[in-house]
């Protein structure tokens, strides 16, 4: 086997109920060539491949699942530029200079992810702002340092006390830091537009196909589908999500386990500027709203990966989750909709792993942890591309193997 297998998620995201583009796609009959084979069919997969097809370069994708079926459709899909390491934390563990050149990075990621789906012209894409309330990562003197730390590297934000969050959103927290210009968008949607357009840049997606075995050469590798059928390419990226590749090293990453809820339509009980709302603590509860009304809440990490376990705490975690929701919008009606909960990957900085694969030349990586996974798809998009095209990215060495 190529990736450790793992059942994703389970229970009824709530994307999966809205009607989204077909993909096409089909079986692996016969042995293929390609410059470039994307393993994975998720948002990573798509990122990677409308910007090598767009560089004019002849991709074919293989995902055992179908595209969107994987983690990708768990994700509650705040497409946040803050990092889940504050930014003083992170300069803690991998220097200032590179903190904030992570930092940046992200927030142009996030740009480049609106103008992109703005350009094809995805529904559900919405601009919002966040709300980052203090917690157990950070108390209020924490978030004023972190606010601190921010201005000074250019990113816009603003601290807001007890009062001002009070008054102006109504929620109760000893401080926030309220900053601009995140997205929320519906992951499946975003991921099948995004296919769709590489698709139409001759992009073949095979699929059901699971590879199950890569030779890596020195001018190529070669990867073998189940059915015994071969797919020759240049190159190769393993955007295989939480199904890590057995050729990656482990060192610093973790497969955890989350949980999340939707709620019934409320347009009228949601809070002023329907931001999106994430605590600095470690496990953090994090919302956002649906463009029907809905409050999408996820949270509660546990530190297993036990897929079995983690399926028999949906209905408690459920009830945890509407408790906590209530808690914070008093005005909510946390009736449930849907519920579900999925394998979730952190690392010990928060940043992704993206970069050559040590020991196979031509392999590359693009595994975007934690809740930065959308952004982290689209630098992984630019990295790759960039070096498979002669234009090296100058921030790919903050998320190599080095
Ligand atoms: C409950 C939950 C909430 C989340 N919320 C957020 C959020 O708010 N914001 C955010 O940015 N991120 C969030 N995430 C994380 C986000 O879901 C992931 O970062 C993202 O979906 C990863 O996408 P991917 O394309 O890398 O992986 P996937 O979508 O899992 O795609 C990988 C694909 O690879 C295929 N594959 C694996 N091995 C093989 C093989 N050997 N052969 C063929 N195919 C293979 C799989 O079938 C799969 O379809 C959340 C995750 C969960 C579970």
């Amino acid at each position: 086997m190529v990736t450790k297998s793992k059942d994703l998620r389970t229970g009824h995201s709530i994307w999966e109920s809205i009607p989204a583009p077909r993909v096409p796609h089909g079986p692996l009959n016969r042995n293929v060539k390609a410059d470039v084979l994307i393993i994975g069919a998720g948002i990573t997969g798509a990122m990677v491949a409308d910007c090598l097809a767009e560089a004019g370069l002849n991709v074919v994708m293989a995902d055992k699942r179908g595209p969107a079926k994987g983690s990708t459709t768990a994700s509650t899909a705040l497409v946040q530029h803050e990092i889940d390491t504050p930014l003083i934390h992170l300069s803690r563990k991998i220097g200032k200079t590179n903190a904030i050149r992570a930092w940046r990075r992200s927030r142009l990621a996030v740009d480049a992810i609106a103008a992109r789906l703005e350009e094809l012209d995805v529904r559900d894409v919405r601009r919002r702002g966040s709300l980052y309330l203090a917690g157990n990562l950070l108390s209020k003197d924490g978030l004023a340092r972190e606010h601190d730390a921010r201005r000074r590297t250019g990113l816009a934000s603003r601290y807001l006390s007890r009062k001002d969050l009070g008054d102006r959103f109504g929620i109760a927290r000893a401080a926030a830091l309220l900053s601009y210009d995140s997205l929320v968008i519906d992951p499946r949607q975003s991921t099948l537009a995004l296919l769709k357009a590489a698709c139409a840049r001759r992009t073949v997606i095979y699929s059901p196909v699971e590879i199950v075995d890569i030779d890596a050469a020195t001018r190529g590798a070669t990867a073998t589908a189940a059915n015994g059928r071969r797919i020759e390419c240049r190159h190769l990226v393993f955007a295989t999500g939480y199904e890590l590749p057995d050729c990656v090293p482990r060192r610093g990453h973790q497969i955890n386990s989350t949980w999340a809820i939707a709620t019934i339509r409320q347009p009228r009980r949601l809070w002023p500027e329907q931001r999106t709302i994430w605590e600095a603590s470690d496990p953090y509860l994090y919302l956002r709203t649906t463009s029907d009304g809905r409050i999408v809440c996820g949270g509660e990490d546990e530190d297993f990966s036990d897929e079995d376990k983690r399926d028999s705490l949906l209905a408690r975690k459920t009830q945890t989750l509407r408790r906590k929701l209530k808690r914070l919008i008093r005005n909510a009606d946390t009736t449930v909709d849907f519920a579900w909960t999925g394998s979730f990957g952190s690392s010990a900085t928060g940043l992704p792993r993206i970069g050559r694969v040590p020991d196979m030349p031509n392999c590359w990586v693009a595994l975007g942890y934690g809740g930065n996974g959308t952004t982290y798809a689209r630098i992984a998009a630019d990295v790759i591309c960039g070096a498979l095209t002669g234009r090296p990215d100058t921030d790919a060495d903050l998320y190599d193997f080095r």
